[in-house]
């Protein structure tokens, strides 16, 4: 019988060269606060965990996670790793109920899930390649013939300089963007005004025939956002991301169900059970959670069965392998977050850095290998010198 033999966890930290902060640069949720400090700050990160599952057999499965690495390091090492020591990973759902009761009094939400998370994606990606299929093969195989992606950028900046950015994507083939907003309740109505100025330069390069999607990565609230949805409808935007912040569902729910623009959210969302509200209250028109928070792909395909009965489609946040292979193995899944390669700024983009496999984009589509077993990722020793690794 296979079984998990060991678990390992290292904190890829980054010390190679940074972008750096930009004000007003994409509203989140301190920007309400009054402190004057770097209200990014909570919204940069330069760190990502790596959690390597290996088998008797002399597999190893890997599996990754982007919140609070360290703290999620040390959950695993302390807590999950001698629970799952010893299991056969084929009882996949056996071992993730037992992350989840054992730790349920303080993991259900937030790190707890997200290092169940990491383990649950390495454990998938050790089933891959020991059955030799590509993960999405294991998950109901592919349901469309390539993946359209979205760029995913267009943070506020100078609009000369925005609208370059979003006309680099536009010739790379993209026919989706998404762009970010820069002012929030405290910047009044000139605010506003600059956040809409940002709307309409990038509509202005990208046309009307395009999807557009607006990020606020919960920096307004729901007075704010009401104010604000009349005011940005003739923008015909595909949705309206994380206006507020992620505990206020019922706000979602009112929002959403203004039928101006249909909002989005779930990235800070977890388990079957927080999207369960979200569905019943019709709080979103797309589900956006991401894998690697959200408890992994075992109960991925539990919400992903929820949200198609509902008929509220699933795009999970930030792309990259562990999101595309439930978006290729789900028909509800009908497009995909795609984070252009950049140089290292707000930390989304570190991912390029630490694995190689992840497909790049060709007119605005991805495509996974039939054939690539597990997830398909490799970690790169590419860039090996500018991170600090702890172990
Ligand atoms: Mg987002």
């Amino acid at each position: 019988m296979t079984k998990i033999k060991e678990i390992r966890t290292k904190v890829y930290q980054w010390n190679g060269k940074t972008v750096p902060p930009q004000n007003n640069f994409c509203t989140n949720a301190s920007d309400l606060l009054y402190e004057k400090s770097d209200a990014m700050s909570s919204f940069r990160f330069h760190e990502w965990l790596i959690c390597e599952v290996e088998t008797n057999d002399g597999h190893v499965g890997i599996g990754n996670a982007a919140l609070a690495p360290q703290l999620v390091k040390n959950t695993i090492d302390t807590y999950l790793k001698p629970l799952v020591i010893g299991e056969d990973p084929f009882d996949y759902s056996y071992i993730w109920e037992k992350m989840y009761r054992k730790t349920l009094n303080w993991g259900r939400r937030g790190l707890g899930m997200v290092a169940i998370s990491a383990i649950d994606i390495a454990i998938w990606d050790v089933l891959g390649k020991i059955t030799n299929k590509p993960v999405f093969k294991l998950l109901g195989g592919r349901t469309k013939e390539k993946i359209p992606v979205y760029a995913s950028k267009l943070y506020a900046q100078p609009l000369k300089q925005l609208q370059e950015e979003a006309e680099k994507y536009k010739n790379e083939g993209f026919k989706m963007f998404k762009s970010r907003m820069g002012w929030g309740p405290k910047d009044g109505s000139e605010g506003m005004k600059k956040n809409l100025q940002l709307l309409e330069a990038v509509r202005e390069v990208i046309g009307e025939d395009t999807d557009l999607m607006v990020d606020c990565y919960m920096g307004w609230n729901l007075d704010y956002t009401k104010r604000m949805l009349p005011k940005m409808a003739k923008y015909n935007l595909r949705w309206l991301e994380e206006p507020v912040h992620a505990d206020d569902i019922h706000g979602y729910a009112e929002l959403n169900n203004m039928n101006i623009i249909p909002i989005s959210g779930g990235e800070h969302e977890f388990n079957l059970f927080g999207f369960k509200q979200l569905l019943e209250l019709n709080a979103v028109s797309y589900i956006q959670y991401d894998n690697n928070r959200v408890g992994g792909f075992t109960v991925a395909q539990k919400i992903n069965a929820l949200a198609e009965a509902y008929q509220i489609p699933v795009v999970p946040h930030a792309g990259q392998m562990h999101n595309y292979h439930l978006t290729m193995s789900n028909f509800n899944c009908p497009i995909s977050e795609f984070f252009p390669v950049h140089e290292v700024e707000v930390g989304n983009e570190l991912f390029y850095y630490i694995f190689e496999g992840d497909p790049a984009p060709v007119n605005g589509m991805i495509d996974l290998d039939d054939n690539a077993p597990g997830l398909g990722l490799k970690v790169t020793d590419k860039y090996k010198s500018d991170f600090k690794i702890l172990e």
